[in-house]
């Protein structure tokens, strides 16, 4: 599978300062294999979202956390858009003097659009925009899913972002979650994106406490620094199949036509006979229940 890595190429054209936000948001690839779970207990963040037990994979050999990359294949012709809420916990000061890392014109857009999506946030993020990440979490179209707190490398190298000590990782994804709760944000499912899509067999060994189901993708929107909204959405209509689960971002400063591109790729995937789904219902068709 080949997989495209945009923002690398936009960063060796750009200054050095951008090495964090770049890496904050370029994809990257691994890949593990999927496999139903059995209905099990439910991980202790789904006291966040009571009114439903989300369905997580099954551990892999040895406890590893699981990976999920894509839906089946179905004549159900189902996609999941899941968007990036990125803030790195030293970007504080840079939202202080106004860059903005949120995007309330997109959420804006996919409600209008009445499409479902997935939205993968940093603790850093829902601590900086308290009364968006509140009103992503409570309104039904939408589930919040963990991009870590401080969006640090779970593996090193990953794009210049700062590593993690393996004994930091689980605590680093609780703290996420805590901070959703000390937000408010509700429709919190126990599933983890890494910073970077970067992990390795000991991030996932080191992560089996914190009881997620890791969550990659098989379409890069290549959003990231993206100032072409046609040549982002082509990526994504040329990307998607069936069971497909594509990653985008919702932070406007360094992915900024990205509304701009779901205002087409929506329509189009549409006409395909395409629905929108959560990462959720992937998963379950996954599992089969
Ligand atoms: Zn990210």
């Amino acid at each position: 599978m080949i997989i495209y890595f945009p923002c690398v190429t936009t960063f060796v054209q750009k200054v050095s300062a951008s090495v964090a936000l770049c890496s904050a948001l370029v994809g990257c690839g691994g890949s593990s294999g999927t496999r139903p779970a059995a209905p099990e207990e439910p991980p202790a963040v789904a006291s966040l979202s009571p009114a439903r037990l989300p369905p997580t994979m099954a551990p892999g050999p040895g406890g590893l956390t699981p990976v999920f990359e894509r839906g089946p294949a179905t004549a159900d012709k189902t996609v999941a858009l899941t968007f990036d809420a990125d803030m790195t916990a030293d970007q504080g000061p840079r939202a202080a003097s106004g860059e903005r890392f949120d995007n309330p014109a997109l959420i804006d857009t996919l409600r209008r659009l009445k499409v479902d999506a997935t939205v993968f946030m940093t603790g850093r993020w829902a601590e900086e925009y308290p009364d968006q990440a509140r009103a992503i979490g409570n309104d039904p179209r939408f589930e919040v899913a963990n991009h870590s707190y401080s969006h640090h490398a779970f593996k090193a190298p990953c794009y210049g972002l700062p590593a993690l000590g393996r004994q930091g990782m689980a605590a680093d994804v609780r703290r996420a979650f805590d901070a959703f709760r000390t937000v408010g944000v509700r429709n919190v499912v126990p599933y983890f994106r890494f910073p970077g899509g970067c992990y390795d067999d000991d991030a996932l060994r080191a992560l089996a406490a914190a009881k997620v189901t890791a969550v990659q993708w098989d379409v890069v929107g290549g959003d990231a620094f993206a100032t072409d909204a046609d040549a982002v959405a082509e990526q994504v209509l040329t990307g998607v199949r069936p069971g497909s689960l594509v990653v985008l971002h919702c932070t406007r400063s360094a992915a900024p036509v990205t509304e701009q591109a779901i205002r087409r790729v929506v329509p189009e995937l549409r006409e395909r006979g395409y629905r929108f789904v959560k990462v959720s219902e992937l998963m379950a068709a996954a599992r089969g229940t």
